[in-house]
């Protein structure tokens, strides 16, 4: 994705990828979130050039289960713009909706979703049709995001963009750094060759080679994020009609979390957990178990047995300069939270945004560095603040882990309590922070908090303000206005049953198969 970026605003540039021969990549990153359109725009990639050998299919939404409470309750972080939504006022309709949550606490809190995202009757149905998408306000081509088999997805990058437009592949492993007080001066390839340039990129994952190489120090998120480790695996498709939904599915277990992501042809799942908590034996056993037992369609004991599991070590956190000297690390050299809301391509992409822009005046002065650093770096925080959030709102004390979760003391930036306090409920901005796009106005806070059961307010709030604004009457308005909310989401699935499923709308669109 770096490559195929410089290419693409540098076409005089010579720009070399260095890759090792043997030194797998980390094999996962298989969900994305829809501001990735934006960079395949920018690259003039359309879906009909790539997804097809990338094992590609469509994500609307992501569903959470069991994050809440371990009561097999879920909800859904849906994509798009919620209905009705004013770029930077909160709507009425939204507080109406905490008032009927106030008012009808059994109200289940996946209503939230379903009543301002239109895009969940296609969700809830399993349905993929872009015109009808449309109509009802989603726009596929700007909010739709995609699973695919990211190791596919790098190999089509650097065989149909990256070296037909000029970029130089090097099969090699990097085997040492040289380097003085103006950052790297030179690579020593493992072919004899020594390679040089004005500018290195570290793209060696979690090794960061080149950063570590100029002593950069790296900032730790363990006081925010518990986890630290992942299993991850490849499932064959049971029922693949059933199991290739238009979501990420991500259920909570005893230690962690288990990401579901159904591509094409397989299911990408990997248990993230705390090694603080439980060993990685322990890990592996609670994630099988899981397959055989909690998963919406069950895998069998025979197919467990043929899977390979992979273990992976999740270095959380970020450098402290992620350009520094003649170096800029991108993707998990730079950091990473973890998988959680699928922030690590949405990083590298967007933090090639900014490395575009530090690199327009040719020269690059500390000050594009620093502005390039502050800029990433802020965005990065506030993401991973928000997928500390997942935790922090949760209220499972059923496993050690979940009671740390629930009694961690957090730095007191975390976004959701000045989020609400700060604006009131009032006039809440979404864009509440600056500098930070990532809370921008399809951001997940409010969805997030709605679904784990947090509102801004509660009944006796609401009367208290009812009442002293002389509005009690409000109540027995809205109480009428409820059926009608009812109704409108009966005739939106309804709308949606002529549409195409999802599995149908990829075999037909995209993957040509008979
Ligand atoms: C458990 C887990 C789950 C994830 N899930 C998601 C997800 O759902 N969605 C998402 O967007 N992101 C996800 N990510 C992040 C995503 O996987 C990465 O952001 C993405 O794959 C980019 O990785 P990378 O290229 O930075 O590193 P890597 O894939 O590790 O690549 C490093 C490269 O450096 C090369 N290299 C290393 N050392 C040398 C050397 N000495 N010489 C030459 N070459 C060398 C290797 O050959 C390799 O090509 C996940 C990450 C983890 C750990």
């Amino acid at each position: 994705m770096t490559a195929a970026t410089l290419i693409k605003n540098f076409p005089e540039k010579q720009i070399s990828v260095i890759e090792s021969p043997n030194v797998p990549t980390v094999g996962v990153g298989e969900s994305t979130l829809g501001q990735i359109n934006l960079w395949l725009y920018t690259l003039g990639i359309e879906d009909k050039d790539w997804m097809a050998s990338c094992d590609a299919s469509y994500k609307l939404s992501i569903k959470f289960t069991n994050f809440y409470e371990n009561d097999n309750s879920s909800f859904h972080y849906p994509f798009g713009y919620p209905e009705g939504f004013d770029r930077n006022l909160m709507p009425e309709a939204l507080m109406d909706w905490y008032h009927r949550k106030a008012l009808h606490p059994e109200l289940p809190v996946e209503n939230f979703a379903d009543t301002f995202y239109p895009v969940m009757s296609f969700v809830h149905n399993n349905k993929f049709c872009p015109y009808t998408m449309q109509k009802l306000g989603f726009h596929t081509e700007q909010a739709a995001a995609y699973h695919f088999d990211a190791t596919k997805f790098g190999i089509w990058l650097r065989d149909n963009y990256c070296i037909p437009n000029g970029v130089d592949h090097i099969q090699a492993n990097v085997e040492s750094i040289s380097s003085d007080e103006t950052g790297i001066t030179g690579l020593v390839l493992d072919n004899n060759d020594y390679e040089e340039a004005d500018l290195y990129i570290d793209c060696t994952g979690f090794k960061s080679i080149l950063l570590n190489e100029l002593g950069a120090e790296f900032t730790s998120y363990s006081d925010i994020l518990p986890n630290d480790s992942a299993w991850a695996t490849r499932l064959p498709y049971t029922d693949k009609d059933k199991e290739l939904k238009p979501y990420t599915n991500c259920t909570a277990l005893g230690n962690g979390w288990v990401w579901d992501i159904p591509l094409w042809s397989r299911v990408g799942t990997g248990y993230v957990f705390s090694s603080e908590f439980t060993s990685d034996e322990d890990a592996l056993e609670e994630f099988k178990n899981h397959l055989r037992t909690d998963r919406d369609v069950p895998v069998s004991q025979e197919t467990i047995d043929s899977l390979e599991f992979k273990k992976i070590d999740m270095r959380v956190g970020i450098h402290d300069e992620i350009f520094l000297k003649n170096v800029c690390a991108i993707g998990l050299a730079a950091g990473f939270i973890e998988p959680l809301e699928s922030n690590g391509l949405y990083t590298v992409h967007e933090f090639l945004h900014s490395l575009v822009h530090a690199l327009q005046r040719n020269t690059v002065s500390q000050f594009d560095k620093d502005a390039f650093n502050e800029k990433c770096k802020g965005n990065f925080r506030a993401f991973a603040e928000f997928v500390a959030l997942h935790y922090a709102l949760s209220i499972r004390q059923d496993t050690p882990y979940w009671k740390n979760c629930l009694q961690m003391k957090r730095p007191k930036q975390l976004p959701l309590p000045g989020f609400y306090a700060t604006y009131g409920f009032d006039n809440l901005k979404f864009s509440h922070r600056e500098n930070n796009q990532v809370m921008d106005k399809t951001n997940g806070i409010v969805p997030i908090s709605a679904g784990m059961n947090w509102f801004p307010f509660d009944k006796p709030t609401m009367m208290r303000r009812l009442y002293e604004e002389h509005r009690l009457d409000y109540v027995d308005y809205l109480e009428e206005q409820f059926p009608h909310w009812d109704k409108m989401l009966e005739r939106r699935n309804s709308a949606v049953e002529m549409c195409s499923s999802l599995p149908e709308y990829l075999k037909e669109n995209i993957h040509h198969e008979r």
